[in-house]
C-alpha cells in the first residue's frame, strides 16, 4: 500500500476538503476581490481541526505525525479555487515554521510556534530582499548583537502575508564571515518598534494572498529568539526550503486535474462544425497527456515523501519535483485556455484566474533555474567555487 493512503491519510484529507468546500471556497471570489483573505479567522478554523500542525511537535500542540500525512494535507488543498489563500497556509505550515520547529528553544517554540499551530497566529517568512532572490547569500539584512539583543536593520521583499503576519521568521547576516555561514533565522514578532510595512504589493495572480514589502529600522529583539546556532541560518534556510518545495509540488497536482477535468467538460458541450470539441483527436489526446503527466509528477512526489520520512537527503528529487510541476502547470492551464476558446480568456472564466495563479510557480521559493543548478550540483556539472 502506498504511504499516503492509509486509513489516518484518508481522514485528513477527508477533514481537509470539507473544511475547504465550508469555510473557504465560498468565500474565494470575494477575498480574489479584496486582493486579502483573513488569515486569522481562516488559520483559527484550519487549526481547531489541527491542521496546521500536522508534522509538527506533540508538546506544541502538533500531531506529531510524519510528513506524508502533512502531504496528504497540502495536496487537497489543491481544490482551493485560487492559488493565494494555500500559498497563505503553505508559509504558515511548510515555510515559516520548518526551523523553528526542528532547532527553535522550548522558550521560543511555546512563544510562536504553539499559536501558529493552533491558528492564533499567523506567520510569514522574510528570505528574499529587493537585491536578493534567487541569490540567497547575498541579502544584506543585518542583525548586530547589542548587550543580549540584537539590533536589526534592512529590508524584505515579496513577503506573502506580511501585512497581517503576528511574527517573521527572519533571515539575517549576523556575523562577517562567509556567506554561508555568517546568517542567522530570528524570530521577529511584527508589532516591534522599527518594522513597517512599506507597501502592499500588487500582483498579476495570487490575489487573495497579501504581499509585502517591508523594512527594519533599529528593530531590537533579545538573541534569544534566534532560532538555534548562530550562523547556522543558511543552513536551516536551504533545509526550510526542501519542505517549501515539496510543498509546492504536492499543492499543484489536484489545480491541473480540476483544470483537465473542466476542461473535458467544456469541450464536450461546445459544439463547433457539428460535434463536440472534444471528439477532435487533438484535443482528447492533449487531455490525456497532461493528465499522464500530471500522475508522473504525483509518482515523483510519492517517492520524494517516501524517501524523506526514511529520513534521505530529498533535495535532488524536491528540486525535480518543484521544476517539473511548476512547469507542467503552466503549460496545463495554457493548453486548456486555449480550448475555452474566447470564454478561456473572460475575467470570469475559472480558468483565467489559474491561468494567473500558476505563473508564479516558476518563480518564487526557487525559480526553474535555480532548480536546475540544484539538480546539476547533484549530477556534479555545476561549474564554479563557493563564495568565501
Ligand atoms: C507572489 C510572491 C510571493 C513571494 N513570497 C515570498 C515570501 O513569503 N518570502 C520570501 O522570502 N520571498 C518570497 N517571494 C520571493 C521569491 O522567492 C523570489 O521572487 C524568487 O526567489 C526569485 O527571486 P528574484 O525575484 O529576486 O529573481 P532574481 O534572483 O532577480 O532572478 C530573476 C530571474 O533570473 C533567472 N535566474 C536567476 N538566477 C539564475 C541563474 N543562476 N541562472 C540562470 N537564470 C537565473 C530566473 O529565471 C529568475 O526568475 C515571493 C515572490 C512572489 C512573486
Amino acid at each position: 500500500m502506498s504511504i499516503m493512503k492509509t486509513q489516518e491519510h484518508e481522514e485528513i484529507r477527508r477533514t481537509t476538503k470539507k473544511l475547504i468546500e465550508t469555510e473557504i471556497n465560498p468565500y474565494v471570489d470575494q477575498w480574489e476581490k479584496d486582493e486579502i483573505f483573513p488569515a486569522h479567522e481562516v488559520f483559527k478554523k484550519l487549526g481547531k481541526a489541527g491542521l496546521l500542525g500536522i508534522h509538527k511537535p506533540v508538546e506544541y500542540g502538533g500531531m506529531g505525525l510524519d510528513y506524508s500525512y502533512e502531504m496528504a494535507f497540502v495536496e487537497e488543498l489543491g481544490h482551493v479555487h485560487c492559488g493565494g489563500v494555500p500559498m497563505a497556509i503553505g508559509v504558515q505550515t511548510d515555510m515559516a515554521t520548518p526551523a523553528l520547529a526542528r532547532y527553535g528553544s522550548d522558550e521560543l517554540r511555546r512563544e510562536f510556534l504553539a499559536p501558529s499551530i493552533a491558528g492564533d497566529m499567523v506567520a510569514c517568512l522574510g528570505v528574499s530582499e529587493v537585491g536578493a532572490g534567487s541569490d540567497v547569500a547575498s541579502i544584506k539584512t543585518t542583525a548586530k548583537k547589542n548587550g543580549s539583543d540584537y539590533i536589526i536593520n534592512g529590508g524584505k521583499m515579496w513577503t506573502t502575508n506580511g501585512t497581517q503576519a503576528d511574527w517573521i521568521c527572519l533571515l539575517a547576516n549576523t556575523g562577517d564571515g562567509p556567506v554561508h555561514a555568517n546568517k542567522s533565522l530570528i524570530v521577529v514578532p511584527m508589532k516591534s518598534k522599527g518594522v513597517s510595512v512599506a507597501r502592499k504589493l500588487k500582483k498579476l495572480g495570487m490575489w487573495s494572498s497579501d504581499t509585502a514589502q517591508l523594512f527594519f529600522e533599529d528593530v531590537r529583539v533579545p538573541q534569544r529568539n534566534r532560532i538555534g546556532a548562530e550562523g547556522m541560518g543558511f543552513v536551516y534556510q536551504m533545509q526550510q526550503f526542501q519542505e517549501e518545495r515539496m510543498w509546492a509540488i504536492a499543492t499543484g497536482l489536484r489545480g491541473m486535474e480540476r483544470t483537465i477535468r473542466d476542461t473535458v467538460e467544456y469541450t464536450t458541450q461546445r459544439v463547433a462544425f457539428g460535434k463536440p470539441l472534444i471528439h477532435n483527436q487533438v484535443i482528447h489526446f492533449r487531455m490525456a497527456e497532461l493528465l499522464t503527466e500530471v500522475e508522473l509528477v504525483r509518482s515523483l512526489l510519492y517517492r520524494a515523501i517516501e524517501a524523506y520520512v526514511a529520513g534521505e537527503d530529498v533535495t535532488m528529487l524536491a528540486s525535480m519535483g518543484k521544476l517539473k510541476v511548476a512547469r507542467l502547470s503552466r503549460e496545463v492551464v495554457d493548453s486548456c485556455l486555449q480550448y475555452w476558446g474566447g470564454m478561456g480568456y473572460m475575467w470570469e472564466t475559472p480558468i483565467s484566474r489559474r491561468f494567473r495563479d500558476s505563473r508564479l510557480g516558476s518563480i518564487g521559493g526557487g525559480a526553474d533555474e535555480i532548480m536546475l543548478s540544484i539538480i546539476s550540483k547533484y549530477m556534479g556539472t555545476l561549474p564554479g567555487e563557493r563564495r568565501k
